[in-house]
């Protein structure tokens, strides 16, 4: 789950990491409320979605009078913001983050992540922070340094002073590192968050410098918020695939992907290996979904439907190895899907496992026209042959 980036801040301020005064609108005039109450003189309007780019994308305003906010707010406001990460069709953006402006000397990266193969957050800094990380890490390697924590000892004061070393931090900004370091440790570990970027991590202010977040994008761990009350509040759905918000609420797991074979499979193994089957024979799947375990007609009929509200679906594979399931539900089910919601296009089945014959005996008796497999690779073979001819 990701959250947007004044949440971010919010959080990271709870934490007692420095991130510069600011407050969230919904229209251009709480835009300018909240920086008249800010005060100051330059102030800088941020478009609020979860993606990244904004700065290159017209998302990120820095302005020096009221009316600018308003109008900078205003033009961001109910307006789809295009980054190199929201992909063509953009975000719709419904809040702006309005916070003082920050006098900038130098922008710094900095990432807390979860590193599959050692198991262990590293923390990622690099000197050359601001828009373009993902450069940096490609044409200039040794720009980036990481750290890696033992969750026995969690992040030491002689890991942060490392690695504010290695990124050119000296004086009294590496006792703030120090301390940014470890909050942003502590804040992770208690909210179970699988990533944390700050970028740009600045050094801000004239004479008296000091380190500030200026960007924050979080996400956090789907299979801990159930213990994460406070962290589930921030959910935007919003930001989220309306199909999968659906699915989420029927106990279906669905992920879009972007071809054009929808795809009902029981069991998160079997839903992989069907996917990898489909793209074999060269086709390309339009999503993942695992009905789980003991899927009801009305949960196949569930899924059918939202697999169906993707406009680019061509045919539907439906596999399934039936352990807990039982074949006769799963046929009642389809049969049911295809009446009440009028499926136009073909549907491939595959049925094995628990009650097999009848399952294929009330196909068989529908009077519909489902086309049947023997097997998975069958299946696959059959789907991606009808979307091709
Ligand atoms: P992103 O492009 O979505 O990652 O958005 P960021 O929040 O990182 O903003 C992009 C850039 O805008 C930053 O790298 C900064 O250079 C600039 N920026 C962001 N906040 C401030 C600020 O408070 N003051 C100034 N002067 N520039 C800012
Ligand atoms: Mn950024």
């Amino acid at each position: 789950m990701n959250i947007h980036e004044y949440q971010a801040k919010e959080l990271l301020k709870s934490f007692g990491v420095p991130v510069p005064n600011g407050d969230v609108a919904f229209n251009d005039k709480q835009a300018a409320q909240v920086a008249e109450e800010l005060g100051g003189s330059r102030w800088v309007v941020k478009a609020q979605i979860h993606a990244g780019g904004r700065g290159k994308a017209g998302g990120v305003k820095v302005v020096d009078s009221i009316d600018q906010v308003k109008k900078a707010a205003d033009a961001m406001i109910g307006h789809r913001l295009v980054t190199h990460q929201t992909g063509p069709a953009g975000s719709m953006v419904q809040r702006v983050w309005i916070e003082q402006a920050s006098d900038i000397k130098h922008e710094f990266y900095l990432g807390f992540v979860i590193d599959r193969a050692t198991q262990r957050i590293t923390v990622i800094a690099s000197s050359e922070g601001g828009m373009d990380i993902e450069e940096v890490a490609q044409a200039h390697p040794d720009k980036i340094v990481k750290e890696v924590v033992d969750p026995a000892i969690g992040l030491r004061d002689f890991q942060c002073r490392k690695v504010a070393t290695a990124i050119g931090l000296k004086g009294k900004l590496m006792p703030q590192m120090v301390k940014l370091m470890k909050a942003i440790y502590r804040c992770m570990r208690d909210k179970d968050v699988l990533q944390a970027e700050i970028n740009p991590l600045a050094v801000v202010g004239d004479g008296d410098e000091k380190l500030m977040v200026l960007d924050a994008k979080f996400s956090f761990d789907d299979n801990a918020l159930f213990r994460q009350r406070g962290v589930t509040d921030l959910r935007d759905l919003a930001e989220e695939d309306p199909k999968e918000v659906e699915a989420t609420g029927h106990g279906l797991n669905y992920i879009a992907l972007d071809g054009n074979i929808g795809c009902i499979v029981n069991g998160a193994g079997l839903a992989m290996a069907s996917l990898d089957a489909i793209t074999l024979h060269g086709g390309r799947p339009a999503n993942f979904l695992d009905v789980g375990g003991g899927a009801s007609p009305e949960k196949v009929t569930n899924a059918c439907r939202i697999v169906l509200q993707d406009p680019n679906v061509k045919c539907i594979l439906v596999n399934i190895f039936a352990g807990i399931n039982r074949c006769d539900w799963i046929a009642q089910g389809l049969i049911q899907a295809c009446n009440s919601l009028q499926i136009k296009v073909p549907l491939i089945v595959r049925l094995a496992g628990t009650n097999v014959e009848e399952g294929r005996q009330i196909l068989a008796e529908s009077g519909l026209s489902f086309i049947t497999a023997e097997n998975l690779d069958a299946a696959a073979a059959k789907a991606v042959a009808t979307v091709q001819g």
